[in-house]
């Protein structure tokens, strides 16, 4: 996956140079430093190991007749009478080996109960090695039932090939990478020479150093290779992420509750309705856009809910209906009309069937913000109509601009003289001339930054 450029890709690109040509003794070599400890390490077991008495291993006897081997002519390496894990029907490991190898095994097996078999077949015919190693591997049954932690090793001569079949209670540990470079570091070089015993001797020490140690798991990523791309890695960012949704869910939360105290208080509709109308509109949906977009749905419902649902008249208990806009022309005053035609204010008229009560209600329009109440009659009628510029900002001297309101119901007007910032020359100047940098640089940026950024990347691009 792309990560975006953070703030560390950036130290790096400026670190990484920079201590390339300064840098005047040669850097530490750290493969042979993991070379070391793995050797300190072998060393450690040898000495462990010896601590362990060991069986007299004994091999199957092998049909000299076969040649081409299948699951079935396979001779186990355990059972009446024998006592090894390894299967070498055309003697390619010496004894010698053979003996390590085993000792080496079943200090494992006695440690860990880990299973492992070796093999090393001419032949398997037109057979695919990896569904062979699979199906030997059930037959045979390598590793405990319960935990299926077994491991078969095997090698067809004439493919030239060495499977690697773990049992799934291993491949936490022995995963697909980590047996590929076992393959590739300890038995490809080795096997290449014809050295097939030191191959599958550094092979099995290196599995056994690891099952008896899997934090181990790091000295042989390290050891010549890099990491696969780690799965995540903190930045800075990241926190800020988190922070914020904390910060988001306590919100949520604060705003849960504060709408459910509304519901569950014992407030009329219309109370209830401009709480949770104050609530809305609050700074909160201004820093936190997201969970409050998620209540926003919510809210309306409440609030339409709050505002149309049947209501009953305090005089008399009788139940009232609204009114429609046009029969609530009778009741209204022509400066609330006024107000509701500038969608300053709007008003619901509530009513008795028999007229005997009457409520109206009033709610902020949708322009209730555009308009103040009137200083010389009150209603919210009161807003801006002009805006003139007098003097116009220069380089030299700041401009003003004079904002008229006026109440559309009395006409009382007031004039406010805003001073506009004089225009900084420097801003300007760059803006001009920016115009002609940031049109070259970013034609020429995106093919620059693409072929320049990635240094590899740009060679990559000319190949296609
Ligand atoms: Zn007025």
């Amino acid at each position: 996956m792309r990560q975006p450029f953070s703030f560390f890709t950036i130290l790096l690109l400026v670190v990484v140079p920079f201590t390339a040509f300064s840098q005047q003794s040669p850097a530490p070599d750290l493969d042979s430093i993991t070379e070391d400890a793995y050797r300190r390490m072998l060393e450690r077991q040898r000495l462990e190991a010896e601590a362990l008495t060991y069986p007299i291993f004994t091999a199957p006897t092998y049909d000299p007749n076969i040649e081409v081997y299948t699951v079935e002519t396979v001779p186990s390496p355990r059972g009446p009478g024998l006592r090894g894990s390894i299967v070498d029907p055309t003697g390619l490991i010496d004894s010698g080996a053979q003996q390590r190898i085993n000792e080496r095994l079943y200090a494992l097996e006695q440690k860990s109960s880990v299973e492992v078999a070796v093999v090393l077949l001419p032949s398997i015919g037109q057979d695919i090695p990896k569904s062979f190693a699979v199906a030997l591997f059930e037959k045979w049954g390598i590793g405990k039932a319960d935990t299926d932690n077994g491991l078969l090793i095997l090698t067809v001569m004439d493919q030239r090939r060495t499977e690697f079949e773990v049992g799934y209670g291993l491949e936490g540990i022995l995963t697909d990478v980590v047996c590929y470079r076992i393959g590739t570091n300890e038995i490809v070089p080795r096997f290449r020479q014809g050295d097939y015993a030191g191959g599958i001797e550094q092979a099995v020490l290196r599995i056994t150093s690891f099952l008896e140690r899997p934090e181990a798991i790091d000295d042989v990523y390290g050891y010549g290779v890099l990491h696969e791309a780690p799965a995540f890695a903190w930045q800075w960012y990241h926190l800020l992420l988190v922070l914020y949704g904390l910060i988001c869910l306590v919100m949520g939360f604060w705003y849960f509750g504060q709408a459910f105290a509304i519901q569950r208080s014992k407030d009329d509709y219309y109370d209830k309705y401009l709480r949770l109308y104050q609530l809305k509109f609050g700074c909160t949906d201004m820093l936190f856009p997201l969970p409050m977009l998620f209540f926003a749905r919510m809210t309306k419902k409440r609030l339409d809910h709050y505002r149309y649902a049947p209501r009953f008249s305090k005089k008399n208990g009788q139940p009232m209906t609204l009114l429609s806009n046009y029969d609530e022309i009778d009741f209204l005053e022509e400066v609330q009309l006024l107000e509701e035609e500038l969608k300053s204010v709007l008003y619901d008229v509530w009513m008795t069937e028999d007229q005997s009560d009457v409520m109206i209600l009033e709610y902020e329009g949708p322009n209730g913000r555009d308009y103040t109440s009137c200083r010389q009659c009150g209603y919210q009628t009161f807003g801006k109509r002009t805006s003139l510029v007098v003097v116009s900002a220069t380089y030299d001297h700041a401009g003003t601009r004079i904002d008229t309101y006026e109440c559309r119901n009395c006409n009382y007007q007031e004039e406010k003289e805003i001073t506009l910032p004089r225009k900084v020359r420097s801003s300007s100047a760059s803006s001009s001339s920016s115009s002609s940098f940031s049109s070259s640089s970013s034609s020429s940026s995106s093919s620059s930054s693409f072929g320049g950024g990635s240094s590899g990347g740009g060679g990559a691009g000319v190949s296609w």
